[in-house]
């Protein structure tokens, strides 16, 4: 029955298949072609109207391609080239951490032990996992100086928003109703997004000239109505806030409590830690720091830390050590409850502490070494042409700005990132942080090699050189990569969000 028109392609003398050309998998159907078939099972056949009840089953056949298994994986296989990879070169964007992940994570997710268990499987058949989970939750918090975790969050912002929620709890406990959220202009935007879905105000602390928490504008905005700080060390432009001691005691003199957006670790693994430097509620992002392909839909893990303070609340139930040393569930005593419905995104947990585990204390600590020469690296070695904002040594990631090659030249931090696609790397992430005009942010991650590094900026040099010889030629890039330059403002305005639209 897939008697779907082809669109635009197959009326026309273009051809089905070709370098441009990747049809859909309903102009690929052929009626009756199937993916496979068991033939030879000698289990007799029983038609599906048989087995379901007569109201579940549809009048019409079900509107699906039809396409033998050789055409569907080389379809997703030509599909996969089309696309940039972390596992096809470097990918630099900024506070995405997009590192290179080591097959061993996989491998160990992949294992029937660990992938094969359904969630509510009982206890005595999932002590491996529940002895896994209590010794992640150790791990992370040695990492981050905490007192507990959960595992829970299935992502940043999922823990971001449990962290908050832990915060009005907190508060609550003590009959406090604060009503406001501390957080610097520099954050990433899930942090006011998660401010706010929380039922918080947002009160936004301008950064000062050092690229840091302006204190004064801090100090100003603190009273008692103020529930906490959300704060990442290092900030989002890639600079250690040097006054974090002091923050934190503004903040706790207040009774606020401070909150650290670590969705990006890679700068202090093994070297500091947030509990030490006064932070109550921290999230992590596994998928970025602890080594999870990511991007693209995958799925991630964002696990929460408290000091002492908040680990009353935590949400649960928490995998425990029990008494007799076999492994259980418990709830913490004024517990917010569930925020996943069952344990978190299990496999992403398998791969962190795998990667954990690989690397040892000395190996995480060499992995925030590496990241941070790197990343400086490549600021000084790019510098000529693109300056940074704040003329400072950064930390994992370097935060550079295009304002004067634009007056120069007219082109943009947008024009050289698309124009980098077709030097084979993958663009840095543009005009964020907000306060920095014209950004470019580069996250190198510690798996780039000095030669790459090299790469990236030798093409980094041509493009700047190329946009004072002939801008027109980087404005109109990308032109070698398969999706060209769209015209994004159409796009956005007039989305046609179909295959019809491809025309
Ligand atoms: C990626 C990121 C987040 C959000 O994490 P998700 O897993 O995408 O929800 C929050 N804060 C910072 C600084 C980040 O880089």
């Amino acid at each position: 029955m897939n008697t779907r028109a082809a669109p635009g392609g197959r009326a026309s003398s273009a051809p089905l298949i070709g370098r441009d050309r990747e049809p859909t998998l309903f102009e690929m159907s052929v009626p009756g072609r199937s993916a496979f078939q068991l033939r030879t099972t000698g289990i007799p056949v029983r038609p599906l109207a048989e087995l379901l009840p007569a109201e579940l089953l549809s009048e019409s056949p079900t509107d699906l391609a039809e396409v033998s298994e050789r055409d569907l994986v080389a379809h997703f296989t030509r599909l996969s080239h089309r696309q940039f990879s972390v596992d096809l070169g470097a990918y630099p964007l900024g506070s995405c951490t997009m590192k290179y992940n080591p097959k061993v994570c996989d491998m160990v997710a992949a294992m029937p032990g660990l992938a094969d268990v359904h969630p509510a499987a009982p206890v005595s058949m999932i002590q491996g996992w529940l002895e896994l989970m209590v010794e992640l939750e150790d791990a992370l918090c040695e990492i981050t100086g905490m007192a507990a975790a959960t595992l829970q969050p299935s992502a940043g912002a999922a823990g971001e928003l449990t962290g908050l929620l832990l915060m009005a709890a907190y508060h609550e406990a003590n009959g406090d109703r604060r009503r406001r959220v501390l957080i610097p202009d520099s954050a990433h935007g899930t942090n006011p997004a998660s401010a706010a879905l929380s039922g918080y105000e947002v009160t936004t602390i301008p950064t000062d000239e050092r690229g840091l928490v302006d204190l004064d504008a801090l100090r100003a905005a603190l009273d008692t109505d103020v529930a906490g700080i959300m704060l990442t060390n290092p900030n989002t432009a890639g600079l250690f806030e040097e006054d974090i001691a002091e923050i934190a005691a503004e903040v706790h003199k207040i009774g606020g409590l401070l909150y650290y957006d670590g969705a990006n670790l890679n700068a202090i693994l093994g070297v500091v830690r947030p509990g030490d430097m006064g932070f109550d509620i921290i999230h992590m992002n596994l998928h970025k720091t602890f080594a999870t392909p990511h991007g693209g839909g995958g799925p991630g893990a964002g696990p929460v830390a408290v000091s002492q303070r908040v680990v009353d609340f935590l949400p649960g139930p928490k995998p425990t050590k029990l008494e007799d040393g076999t492994f259980g569930w418990s709830t913490p005593s004024k517990s917010i409850g569930r925020v996943h419905g069952w344990h978190g995104s299990a496999l992403v947990l398998a791969r962190a502490l795998t990667y954990i585990k690989v690397h040892g204390g000395e190996g995480l600590r060499l992995v925030a070494e590496r990241a941070v020469l790197n990343a400086n690296w490549l600021r000084h070695r790019i510098a000529e042409h693109y300056p940074t904002a704040h003329d400072r040594i950064c930390m994992h990631e370097v935060v550079v700005t295009g304002t004067a090659l634009k007056r120069a030249t007219g082109v943009r931090a947008l024009d050289v990132a698309k124009r980098l696609l077709e030097e084979g790397f993958h663009s840095p992430t543009v005009y964020f942080p907000l306060i920095v005009d014209e950004a470019l942010m580069f996250e190198p991650t510690e798996t780039e090699s000095l030669q790459t590094l090299e790469a990236l900026a030798e093409a980094l040099d041509r493009i700047a050189i190329e946009a004072h010889e002939h801008p027109d030629e980087v404005i109109a890039a990308p032109r070698t990569t398969p999706v060209r330059r769209v015209d994004e403002a159409r796009a956005a305005r007039n989305l046609i969000p179909t295959e019809d639209a491809r025309g």
